[in-house]
């Protein structure tokens, strides 16, 4: 085994043993993981859980829904998830893209093959590389890494990536590294995520009671 490959498995291991299992993405249908997928983009997930809980209560947390909200009150709704006016809008984006291409039908479009999915996923106005892989992993049941801030900077802090690499750099060093598996890319992503907020934060980390404490230095 290489000696990159063993230490992405070490890292897995550590952060499983400290915090596992996680159990996400936490939603209760596929297409609330696409919502939570978009408003959690640039806030915290408090506030996507208030947003998605007044959608809830409104019953819109279905394609049809969404599609038939007006723009401004669907905005008023997810108020709490911060750039409300923006995230409406990329919430109409994606069902319209949803019944322009697959008949508003999600199993439909969740079914297509990886790559393709993916493509089509990042065609879609205000889903970058770190949505679509959300939705991929977390909707789809398809492995594809996600990435966000916290996991770059754990592996830069820890000597494993330069500063400034690119999103698909990032995925790659896990891909090529780890077994294509959804559970184990759910499980990853998750304890990077819960790392980054609990320690590692950009500030002040919190090296000397984080379970990464000397790790690949
Ligand atoms: S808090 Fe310190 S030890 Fe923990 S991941 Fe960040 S840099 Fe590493």
């Amino acid at each position: 085994m290489s000696e990159k490959k063993q230490v992405v498995l070490e890292l897995y291991e550590r952060l499983f043993e400290a915090f596992g299992p996680l159990h996400w993405w936490p939603a209760e249908s596929r297409f609330e993981v696409i919502m939570g997928a978009v408003l959690t983009q640039n806030t915290a997930w408090r506030n996507v859980e208030k947003g998605i809980a007044a959608l809830k209560a409104r019953d819109l947390l279905s394609p049809e829904a969404m599609y038939n909200i007006p723009l401004n009150k669907l905005a008023a709704l997810i108020r709490p998830c911060g750039y409300y006016n923006i995230k409406a809008e990329r919430l109409k984006s994606f069902v319209m893209f949803l019944y322009k291409g697959y008949e508003g039908d999600l199993d439909k479009l969740l079914g297509i093959e990886l790559i393709t999915l993916r493509k089509e996923l990042l065609s879609v106005k205000g889903i970058g590389p770190e949505t679509a892989d959300s939705i991929i992993l977390y909707a789809a049941q398809k492995p594809s890494f996600v990435v966000d801030a916290y996991t770059q900077r754990v592996l830069y802090r820890h000597h494993l990536i330069p500063n400034d690499v690119s999103y698909d750099m990032i995925q790659d060093f896990f891909m090529d590294r780890l077994p294509r598996d959804v559970q184990l890319y759910n499980e990853y992503h998750a304890l990077l995520v819960h790392l980054g907020k609990s320690f590692c934060s950009k500030t002040r980390p919190k090296c000397v009671q984080c379970p990464l404490e000397g790790f690949n230095q």
